[in-house]
């Protein structure tokens, strides 16, 4: 299953400890410039050094935020669009600047034809004013009426459930508004495969057909939608779809779209597939299996086939798609089967994480690093941070050294001692040690993110989800 990810626009992320990449970006990079940037802009605007509430809309760029446009210009996609998601979640709505921004960005994503990778076609969704289309639609819809209540209900029972353990009356009503919330999700998922497919359509998207499906939980944890490969589902995660009121948010409208950008792809590489196997479909779907790991269901190739001859009138992928397509398989083969370091990466980030939650308890090191004896303690840890700190060499040498002593001590009292002085060295040293798995940890996970984004189905996907949430936030905001 492929995992994709749009928390609260934080980044799409593999896994949990990654999701706030997007706030440590701006702190550590384009951080001081941005931060000085919005400050000097707020200071600005409250002192009346810029033009407002003459009820016209600003037109002249000033000089400093050309300069702030150049930069974001200048970033990879993927940031500068997520540093604009942010900036419209929390400006001000009325700020002459982010209106500004607003208009400049609008402007060059809808004008700009994206310049494309080694003549390789680009995804449909980044053309014109594709994205502003359908996220202004999309932002347009309400919920069915009979579902208004959802996310009331959604609180009720997430309480219900929680305390449903300690009292057999909380498990009756968790179970009951368990009921109603299925009742309503399935009503949500029949009004997405409604009401997003003629939106596309009037946007001028082509794609094949696709259902939703609302979860209670998803295959990695930390995200909020899934595609999934195999057969073109669109799996949201219920909070997501349950939360907030009567308008599905910018943040549902952007993991849609992200994960139609995959959906895309999927219908790009079946093509693919099909011209080069003069559509054979058992051999089409063996192909599949080998080059991306999943098995492709029987009615998502049809439905592509039928697609393909039926909208696109059977015309072969051009050279530009040829190349996208190929592209894309490779990628998705990297994520299927990635290479030997970075699948020993994820493990060690894995045990790192696992030991990482152990370490807060009491028990001693040996037992958090299930190991036996000194010599395991320390390669463990050599594997664990891959070099270990001087400091924490030499406290694990004395420790080595008390357990010894203790060992050998006979003397009842003697040995007493000894043994309150391993323990606090053990705790001492646990101490220590926190905070060096933490962060091997975290520079792990931004290792593995970077990894990740650079696969060119990400790439891709990731400026999609980020511009339509910048409109649709813009447009939310105007409701
Ligand atoms: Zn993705």
């Amino acid at each position: 299953m492929d995992v994709h990810i749009d928390r609260d626009q934080n980044e799409a992320t593999e896994d949990q400890n990654q999701d706030k990449k997007s706030d440590s970006w701006i702190e550590n990079e384009l951080g001081a410039q941005c931060a000085q940037f919005k400050g000097e802009q707020t200071n600005r605007e409250q002192t009346g050094q810029t033009k407002k509430g003459d009820g016209k809309e600003p037109s002249d760029i000033d000089t400093k935020t050309e300069e702030f446009i150049k930069l974001l210009m200048e970033q990879n996609p993927d940031r500068s669009e997520s540093v604009l998601s942010q900036m419209a979640a929390e400006g001000n709505e009325r700020s002459p600047t982010l209106i500004r921004l607003a208009k400049e960005f609008e402007k060059r994503w809808t004008s700009e034809q994206p310049k494309p990778v080694n003549e390789q076609s680009v995804s449909q969704f980044l053309l014109g004013d594709t994205l502003q289309k359908i996220s202004n639609q999309f932002e347009s819809l309400s919920w069915p009426e009979e579902t208004k209540d959802a996310s009331v209900i959604y609180a009720e029972w997430l309480r219900a459930q929680n305390d449903a353990n300690n009292n057999p009356k909380s498990r009756i009503r968790a179970a009951e508004l368990r009921e109603k919330l299925n009742v309503i999700n399935t009503k949500r998922e029949k009004f997405l495969n409604e009401h997003i497919k003629p939106i596309l359509e009037d946007a001028g998207v082509k794609l094949p057909d696709f259902q939703f499906k609302i979860v209670q939980s998803l295959e990695n944890r930390a995200a909020d939608s899934e595609y999934e490969m195999a057969n073109g589902t669109i799996s949201i995660l219920e909070v997501s779809a349950l939360r907030q009121g009567t308008h599905p948010t910018a943040i549902l409208c952007a993991s849609t779209m992200h994960e139609l950008a995959h959906h895309d792809q999927n219908a790009l590489i079946i093509r693919e597939l099909a011209d080069e196997l003069q559509i054979n479909k058992d051999r089409l779907r063996l192909n599949y299996y080998e080059s991306i790991g999943h098995n492709l269901d029987e009615k998502l190739l049809k439905g592509v086939l039928q697609w393909r001859d039926q909208v696109l009138s059977n015309k072969p992928l051009t050279e530009g798609e040829h190349k996208r397509a190929i592209a894309f398989i490779e990628s998705f083969h990297d994520f299927f089967k990635p290479p030997v370091e970075t699948s020993l990466m994820m493990r060690q980030r894995e045990q790192l994480k696992s030991y990482i939650s152990a370490f807060d308890s009491d028990r001693p090191i040996n037992d958090l690093l299930e190991v036996k004896n000194p010599h395991q303690r320390e390669r463990k840890l050599e594997y664990l941070l891959d070099k270990i700190p001087e400091e924490i060499a030499q406290d694990l040498k004395i420790l080595e050294q008390a357990e010894q002593a203790e060992q050998a001590e006979q003397a009842e009292q003697a040995k007493k001692d000894m043994s309150s002085r391993v323990k606090k060295l053990d705790k001492e040293l646990r101490d220590k040690l926190k905070p060096e798995l933490d962060s091997k940890a975290a520079v792990l996970g931004a290792e593995l993110m970077a990894k990740y984004l650079a696969r060119a189905h990400e790439r891709e996907a990731h400026p999609v989800g980020h511009r339509t949430y910048f409109f649709a936030k813009l447009h939310e905001r105007r409701r």
